[in-house]
């Protein structure tokens, strides 16, 4: 029985809206708790999590004591819903030059990735409309167009992103256009693919031929360490209103300080200041401080440079466990950013039952089901290569092995 299902049925005879039969919640979140309650000792390779020593804990605490110390009373009180003025001036600027180079007009600070995606969705998505994501996807994304009465499309993707030849085909025979296209073009999550130039130019001229918007959402493009760079669809649509981007600092900083940004034509912003005032007012006012003193004191160059050599290494270091593991039975994606690394199973091994014993073993991971909205990829999982450092990496990789041999009801 899902976890969904069992919620549902536990559910007190209330009068409940027809939305919160939507609200299918998440194994990827999910999974935060979980592993809070286990005692033993586990490799953790299943949150999208930069690395703990990765995060700029000292930088962002020598920043609190003049931003948020005595003195700065005024950080604590309420924020303007588009954002705090000192963060959004030093976003601007720390953007210009990059493939996400924007203005004050199509700015919106946001809390984090999630709410800029929900906010499209709350101004975009009635019931019943038919909206495009990725197979496999992020499905915190494709659930919370579904929490809005979303109908899903899932396009395959593969090593060049999604196959946008397939979503027109698919589109076809749906018969009707979809509304939105939901896309992690870079280093996607949890494949890890990057969708190509070529790819990127023929999905925003489908989505202007359907009259459809695209939502952009690119945590990962500044973690690139490997590979040529790519223009944002961002910058391709040049300024297209059909182009919604989220974006997030959660990876390039801290996913706890829960602060991103949409970038979006500057005819929707009072819309999103109005959806924001009837949610959550404004961002947490201490966090955009020190966001503002991360960016002016000119920390994010350096940070980003150190974390994309980290990254590399770490990715690199679980290319040699597979190999060691899994190389009879396995194969696996190799992104030049981010980080995640989807690994399919050639032996028949479900993993979603792997799951449960991967983690008496002592490794977590995600089931690759939970990336589907119809239950896709019981043979596939995402592991997050960025949180964890080689030595453990290997460890947990072998971890994992005797797990799959343990399912698989024998050892090698
Ligand atoms: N989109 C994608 C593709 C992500 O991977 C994530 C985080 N895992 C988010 C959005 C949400 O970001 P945030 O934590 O800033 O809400």
């Amino acid at each position: 029985m899902s976890s969904a299902m069992s919620s549902a049925m536990s559910r007190p005879m209330l009068p409940f809206a027809a939305r919160a039969e939507g609200l299918v919640g998440s194994v990827i979140d999910s999974s935060t708790s979980l592993l809070h309650r286990q005692q033993h000792d586990i490799v953790r390779f299943a949150m999208g999590s930069p690395a703990v020593e990765a995060v700029p804990s000292a930088v962002l605490r020598q920043i609190g004591v003049t931003a948020l110390g005595p003195g700065a009373a005024d950080a604590y009180d309420y924020a303007a819903t588009e954002g705090d003025p000192p963060l959004r001036e030093a976003l601007l600027a720390a953007l210009r030059g990059t493939s996400d180079e924007t203005t004050a007009d199509r700015l919106t600070i946001t809390s984090g990735g999630m709410q800029g995606l929900d906010l499209f969705c709350k101004i975009f998505i009635d019931p019943g409309d038919l909206v495009v994501v990725e197979s496999p996807t992020y499905t915190n994304g494709s659930a919370t167009a579904l929490s809005y009465g979303a109908h899903l499309l899932e396009v395959p993707v593969d090593r060049e992103g999604m196959q946008v030849d397939a979503m027109a085909q698919l589109v076809e025979e749906a018969g009707r256009t979809p509304k939105a296209i939901y896309t992690i073009p870079t280093f996607q999550n949890p494949s890890g693919a990057t969708l190509s130039l070529a790819r990127r130019h023929r999905l925003l001229e489908l989505a202007r031929s359907w009259g459809s918007m695209v939502i952009d959402d690119d945590p990962y493009g500044l973690l690139r360490f490997a590979g040529d760079p790519l223009p944002t669809l961002r910058e391709l649509g040049a300024g297209d209103p059909l182009v919604f981007a989220v974006r997030t600092f959660s990876k390039i900083v801290a996913p706890g300080l829960r602060v991103g940004w949409v970038d979006s034509a500057p005819e929707l912003q009072q819309l999103l200041i109005n959806a924001r005032q009837a949610m959550d007012t404004c961002t947490n006012l201490p966090a955009q401080r020190l966001l503002t003193g991360f960016l002016t004191g000119g920390h994010l160059d350096d940070h980003l440079v150190a974390q994309r050599a980290e990254y590399r290494r770490r990715k690199e270091a679980m290319h040699r466990a597979l190999r060691e593991h899994f190389g009879d039975i396995a194969r696996w994606t190799d992104p030049e950013g981010g980080f995640f690394l989807w690994v399919t199973l050639e032996n028949g091994v479900n993993t979603t039952e792997l799951f449960e014993v991967a983690l008496a073993e002592g490794v977590a991971f995600i089931p690759g089901a939970a990336f589907s909205p119809s239950g896709r990829f019981t043979d596939a999982l995402r592991l997050c290569f960025a949180s964890t450092g080689p030595e453990r990496t290997l460890e947990g990789i072998a971890r994992l092995r005797r797990a799959v041999d343990i399912v698989a009801g024998g050892s090698r």
